[in-house]
């Protein structure tokens, strides 16, 4: 007898980017971690930590935390739903959201983690082709039948953005549920929260880890109609983020000037190392996120990925369709897109470029 259900024993599972050992010297631009530290705020909260706190379970609606992030963003706690990293609430989507029988439409190529929990979940999808520069076209979702559209906005791999007037027409014409995942908006994108009093269809996914530098604490968060986050509070782990966890993101946001400063100089970062890679002869489409997707006129992505990672330094290489000779780097800080153009200018130098 089969002992693993057949839809989990014929998925792929989802692949993280490679992740160093702790303390390793390596130049990190794989996986669109903050290069710069979480706000002091949240050291001064892990100092003031009483660890006998530890002993009681955490708040199960992280209530500390959700009014927080109401206070940040004008919106009232209602409207705000918490989960243990957007990834955890990416999953309840599904689970509180999509029938059996239901369909589920997002872009290729996009976030893969969409993929991944509508094959974990058993569940039908469209994969939409983006146009050929990678934007995506909102009108072609109309063409399908379906239950949720989840659009990630900047999307990844290329960081192309969506304009508030193109999420506003597909709210209202779509009449399933349209999800909007802004892990990369503080990078110079506008943001569809504005957008949520109007259309009790739309979810605005965020995280603490891009733009707070909160990767390791696991916090996501979505902006609602509160009968949208009633039924993800149903459906979610009674205590889905630990008490650590909440009390750093609360840190995080109250610090919001800080995490601006920091995404000003990602955002900075980003336009003179597009800038600096065309001066190398590498070809990138304009990105609103904390990454840009790139290839070279003569130099094959996978031998270049190969070369950088034999100097320890670490880039995104997706072997499949649209993406085979393209690589994501990660904006790291002005030393590390030092160390990677040195590496690049050998590279290209020792074949000949
Ligand atoms: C990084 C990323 C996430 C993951 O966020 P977590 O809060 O760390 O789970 C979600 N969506 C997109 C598009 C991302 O790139």
């Amino acid at each position: 007898m089969q002992l693993v259900k057949k839809n989990v024993a014929l998925m792929d599972a989802y692949v993280p980017g490679y992740q160093p050992g702790r303390g390793e010297r390596v130049v990190k631009l794989n996986t669109n971690e903050n290069p710069y530290p979480p706000s002091p705020a949240v050291q001064k909260a892990l100092r003031d930590l009483d660890p006998r706190e530890l002993r009681l379970y955490p708040d199960p609606v992280a209530r500390g935390l959700r009014s927080a992030i109401a206070r940040a963003y004008g919106v009232p706690a209602e409207n705000v739903f918490c989960g243990n990293g957007s990834d955890e609430i990416i999953g309840l989507i599904f689970r509180t959201f999509l029938e059996p029988d239901g369909i589920v439409l997002f872009p290729y190529p996009t976030y893969s983690l969409y993929r991944t929990q509508a094959e974990l979940h058993d569940i039908r999808y469209k994969a939409v082709e983006t146009a050929p520069d990678f934007r995506i076209r909102t009108a072609d979702y109309l063409d399908y039948p379906g239950q949720v559209i989840v659009l990630a906005n900047p999307n990844p791999p290329a960081g192309t953005l969506l304009s508030l007037a193109e999420l506003g027409g597909l709210a209202a014409a779509w009449p399933g549920l349209l999800v909007v995942d802004e892990a990369y908006i503080d990078f110079g994108g506008e943001s569809a929260l504005p957008l949520v009093a109007r259309h009790a269809n739309l979810l605005v996914l965020r995280t603490f880890s891009k733009s707070f530098s909160l990767c390791g604490a696991r916090v996501g968060y979505a902006f609602g109609d509160a009968a949208l986050v009633r039924a993800l509070d149903k459906t979610k782990d009674s205590y889905n983020l630990a008490y650590l966890n909440q009390l750093l993101a609360a840190a995080a946001v109250n610090d919001y000037a800080y995490m601006e400063e920091t995404a000003r100089r990602i955002m900075a970062g980003r336009e003179s190392l597009r800038e600096k890679l065309a001066g190398l002869g590498f070809e990138s489409p304009p990105s609103y996120g904390n990454f840009l997707l790139v290839e070279h006129g003569r130099l094959g992505a996978a031998l270049i990925h190969r070369e950088l990672a034999r100097r320890r330094i670490f880039v995104r290489y997706f072997n499949e369709r649209r993406l085979a000779n393209k690589l994501r780097i990660s904006v790291g800080t002005p030393e590390d897109m030092d160390e990677l153009l040195a590496a690049l200018r050998d590279i290209l130098a020792a074949n000949g470029c």
